[in-house]
């Protein structure tokens, strides 16, 4: 256990997406992260939604990350909370904070804080709250004007700093001076962003705070507020951005694309997983490992200082890894569903007459995604659509008769690939031909296509009717 405090507190993580967008790569990291954390301290991990912003979150975008997450296999052991179903606790701890005096009603208008702004500018200061409303001992507040609304600030301690050890970053000290007294709930009573997120790591006991590190601004804030309130502090660790191959930040161009969109394009949620462990975070030279490994690996220590670079060759590398090992029958029922979407009207017998599982046993090794495997499976399910010109260019006259020749020799062999080969050899030699001349050919007619791979090998996964009757139809056909 690297982690010290690991031992005095229950752990309790928690990934706390905004519904606003889609679950993409990026969140889906600081998702892992969060989640081998909590596993390796054999802690809790808990799925918050932070929907408070009602006009930018969509179900589309709550679908998406319920889903990513299942996909990722990063299940969460407490959730998913809604904040919008806690806003009566957060105006309570508002109630609360006014009362002991940590919080204060201000009721500057628009007008009066824009003219603050320029004022401040104005004197090539930092623009800033001034504190007007802000309660000190001695000072004359003035009269609250009458029936206008106020919003609830945070009365951010003056002097001194907030520092806290990030399990990234390293120390972080911030002084008070840079804080600004936030609001923390609207002239609305809404509370606002940074106050739901500290009212819910509270009282969900959150023990660390893993997250992106475009969040770094928030933390003095939100530690201020729970030293106000009492609250035992969690560690934070930020975790620093995915950027694309560019160095640019990621894009959708690089795969900043919903994490479903993974899925949709073939890849094993194992290789995503693996993938993301990887990106910005290491163990010595270990590339290739499971989630149990990872899980048992993962520490804050390792995860990188700087942004990690996302490299889309090395994700597929990493899925031909995870096709290959796979079992082919397991692969077959993942290629099944995307074969049916391309061949119309694929029907059951059509399926059974075929070995899907053998054929993704054939060609995985070579295979990027499961659907560079359905692709290839095709072949075997669609009727072949020849053309003239496909025929006139690879069907010579010379080439006929050998074909016809090795369709009598089909009906007769053994159907494995060992005596395909042998009948194969024998029908070019008898025809003196070439072995292109003859095997482009026979895959045009067979599979409607000039390249696969060894053509034994592909012929024995094709019924031997299917194979003799499609060599006579094409022959005929180019007549
Ligand atoms: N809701 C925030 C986001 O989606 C995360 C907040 C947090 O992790 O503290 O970026």
């Amino acid at each position: 256990m690297s982690d010290p405090d690991s031992s005095v507190r229950r752990v309790r993580t928690r990934f706390a997406p905004s519904p606003t967008g889609l679950l993409h790569i990026g969140g889906a990291r600081t998702a892992l992260y969060a989640w081998a954390f909590a596993r390796h301290h054999d802690g809790d991990f808990i799925l918050r939604i932070e929907d408070t912003d009602l006009e930018r979150s969509t179900p589309q975008a709550l679908r998406a990350i319920l889903d990513g997450m299942a996909w990722l296999g990063l299940a969460h052991d407490e959730g998913p909370y809604y904040q919008t179903q806690h806003m009566d606790r957060y105006r309570e701890v508002i109630a609360q904070m006014l009362q002991a005096g940590t919080a204060y009603r201000c009721y500057c208008t628009k007008e009066e804080l824009d003219a603050m702004r320029t004022d401040q500018e104005a004197r090539g200061l930092k623009p800033r709250y001034d504190g007007r409303w802000r309660p000190e001992q001695g000072k004359a507040l003035p009269t609250p004007p009458e029936g206008l609304p106020a919003v609830v600030r945070f009365r951010n301690p003056q002097g001194g700093s907030v520092a806290w050890n990030d399990m990234v970053k390293g120390l972080i000290e911030v002084s008070n001076e840079e804080l600004d007294d936030l609001i923390i709930a609207r002239s609305d009573g809404t509370p606002t962003y940074n106050f739901c997120v500290v009212v819910d790591d509270w009282d969900m006991r959150i023990s660390h705070v893993i997250r992106g590190d475009d969040h770094v601004n928030n933390t003095p804030r939100q530690i201020n507020i729970l030293k106000a309130l009492g609250a035992q502090l969690p560690e934070y660790g930020h975790v620093p951005m995915i950027h694309g191959p560019d160095g640019q930040k990621l894009s959708k161009r690089h795969g900043a694309v919903s994490v479903m969109q993974y899925d949709e394009d073939g890849y094993l949620s194992d290789a995503v997983v693996n993938y993301l462990a990887r990106l910005g975070w290491s163990h010595g030279d270990d590339e290739v490992f499971s989630r149990e490994q990872f899980v048992q690996w993962f520490d804050c220590a390792h995860i990188s200082r700087s942004p990690a670079r996302f490299d889309f060759a090395k994700l597929a590398w990493l899925n031909n890894h995870y096709l290959k090992a796979m079992d082919d029958a397991r692969l077959a029922a993942l290629v099944a569903p995307r074969l049916a979407a391309r061949v119309a009207g694929l029907g059951a017998p059509a399926a059974a007459a075929m070995d899907l599982a053998a054929i993704c046993g054939l060609a995985k090794d070579r295979a990027g995604t499961l659907n560079e495997l359905a692709d290839f499976a095709t072949m075997f399910y669609a009727e072949p659509h020849l053309h003239a010109e496909q025929l006139a260019e690879h069907l010579k006259p010379e080439a006929r008769p050998a074909l016809r020749g090795f369709a009598d020799i089909c009906g007769t062999i053994d159907w494995t690939s060992e005596a395909i080969s042998a009948a194969i050899k024998q029908t070019i030699t008898e025809h003196k031909l070439k072995m292109p001349q003859f095997a482009i050919p026979a895959r045009l007619l067979v599979f409607g296509r000039t390249q696969t791979p060894s053509l034994d090998a592909v012929l024995a996964l094709m019924p031997r009717e299917v194979v003799i009757h499609r060599l006579a139809q094409g022959i005929a056909h180019a007549m």
